[in-house]
């Protein structure tokens, strides 16, 4: 099968202690069964501790938050059952976080997450991708056909995004209309070229009177992990669009253009890829910190996650006239 592995998952070593946030901070960690048996079995002062604050709930095990924060990170922001037991006694989403394997049965993409600072930074210094043959692979269930047309669409698009002197909103602009392109490309035929001048032009057409304020009433009414982000979405600080948001496009483009396989859904994808960067924009601040933020609160949610998609199209927000609104006003 092939592997398709990211530069960043590659390069990503914790920073512990030096991180400025910490994926300790704000969420309940889920233990695996196995790490919970073995917790639970331990003797001496760390088991003790651990028989303590491990919780199970409809037969799942999980930490239970202390002052916001996992009841294992000690004051030196080190977590104890690393330090005392070693990596490998971590339980398995903290041994893999924020290393994210997108699987598809017969080949799968190896990347970070955006929500872990150490990662936002190499993700915003621009992602490339190698492939690798490795042995073993499951069937693919999916429709061969159209994951052909989203590769190549995404081929296309990425390549565009590295080639263009076109600016952050505009290229966006021309990654919606993409998209809708192929998604109304007929069954059999291959992907179209980028006509990125004819895009922008039927996007500048289709741009209505910009609202951000529908946006911003969305989200604040999804959960909230910090109040971080509610005084953020309180208080918007929108400037003009800084170049480095280009590697925000990328990555979100490298992460859910594919996904559209499971639904044949490829429009709502891009409508998530352009309002995530219109909000990061939108927010002011150091773009990578309010990007890492952003995928802290929403992309790690599934549930704000799926209620973007389920919003692409019935929300004022997030309707094309809106989006390309607030992308070429
Ligand atoms: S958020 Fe990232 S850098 Fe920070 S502690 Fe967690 S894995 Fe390490």
């Amino acid at each position: 099968m092939n592997r398709v592995v990211w530069d960043a998952y590659e390069e990503f070593r914790c920073i512990a202690e030096k991180c400025p946030d910490s994926c300790c901070k704000g969420w309940i960690v889920d233990v695996d069964d196995a790490s919970a048996d073995y917790y639970r079995s331990l003797e001496g002062p760390l088991g003790d501790r651990l028989r303590q604050v491990l919780k199970t709930e409809d037969g799942a095990s999980f930490m239970e938050l202390e002052n916001d924060r996992c009841p294992m990170w000690r004051e030196d922001k080190l977590c104890r059952i690393q330090a005392q037991l070693g990596h490998d006694a971590l339980c398995k989403v903290c041994r893999e976080y924020p290393r994210l394997i997108m699987d598809y049965g017969d080949f799968a993409e190896w990347g970070v997450e955006l929500s872990c600072p150490e990662a936002a930074r190499l993700i915003f210094r621009g992602v490339t991708a190698k492939t690798q043959s490795v042995p073993g692979a499951e069937p693919a269930e999916y429709d061969r056909e159209w994951m052909e047309l989203l590769q190549t669409g995404r081929q296309r698009i990425l390549e565009f995004w590295t080639q263009t002197e076109l600016d952050v909103p505009q290229a966006l602009a021309v990654t919606l209309l993409y998209a809708y392109c192929l998604q109304q490309t007929p069954e059999g035929e291959s992907a179209p070229p980028v006509d990125a001048e004819h895009l922008l032009q039927t996007a500048r057409s289709c741009a209505g009177a910009a609202q951000l304020q529908p946006m911003l009433d969305f989200f604040l009414q999804q959960e909230i992990l910090t109040r971080e982000w509610e005084d953020r979405l309180r208080r918007p600080d929108p400037g003009s669009w800084d170049p480095r948001l280009r590697h925000l496009a990328q990555y979100l483009i490298r992460r859910y253009w594919l996904q559209s396989v499971w639904d044949y859904d490829l429009t709502s994808r891009a409508k998530f890829i352009v309002a995530a960067c219109i909000l990061v924009n939108s927010l002011g601040g150091d773009p990578v910190r309010t990007a890492q933020l952003f995928a802290k609160e929403i992309e790690n949610d599934p549930d704000n996650r799926d209620a973007i998609l389920d919003a692409a199209y019935s929300h004022p927000a997030f309707t094309d006239a809106n989006l390309l609104g607030l992308l070429l006003k």
